[in-house]
């Protein structure tokens, strides 16, 4: 129906298995060059570096989604909009509201209002 709002388990997932396997790739090819004279040395040691820096990246990026995803709390909100004077109101989302729906009457002119819009916040920014 509509895009997920959050990143799905699977997609960070994925973004963790392909750091991990940038990182293994690094160390091998690290490996290989250490055969290859003080050059190659200091080429393997930059490749273990990074790939140890990918590592760290990943796990980090991995638990940050996860936090994000399940700890902050938000806030729902409905719009309001009277389909005669154009008049609008931002509410707290309340049970029962979907888009389309007629709501509380107008105060300017007693017509029921529709709700146009419902979106959701961090409850953070409020
Ligand atoms: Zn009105």
């Amino acid at each position: 129906m509509s895009a997920p709002k959050r990143p799905s388990s699977a997609a960070k997932y994925a973004n963790l298995v392909i750091g991990l396997v940038l990182a293994a790739m690094l160390i091998i090819i690290g490996s290989q060059s250490f055969t290859q004279g003080l050059s190659g040395i200091l080429l393997g040691v930059a490749s273990y570096l990074a790939a140890g820096a990918l590592i760290y990246l990943s796990v980090m990026n991995y638990y940050r989604i996860s936090y994000y995803s399940s700890h902050i709390p938000e806030k729902t909100f409905t719009v309001l909009r009277c389909p005669t004077c154009g008049y609008q109101v931002t509410r707290e989302f309340a049970v029962g509201d979907y888009v389309g729906k007629q709501a509380e009457a107008c105060p300017k002119d007693g017509t029921p209002m529709l709700i146009v819009r419902i979106y959701v916040l961090p409850a953070q920014t409020q």
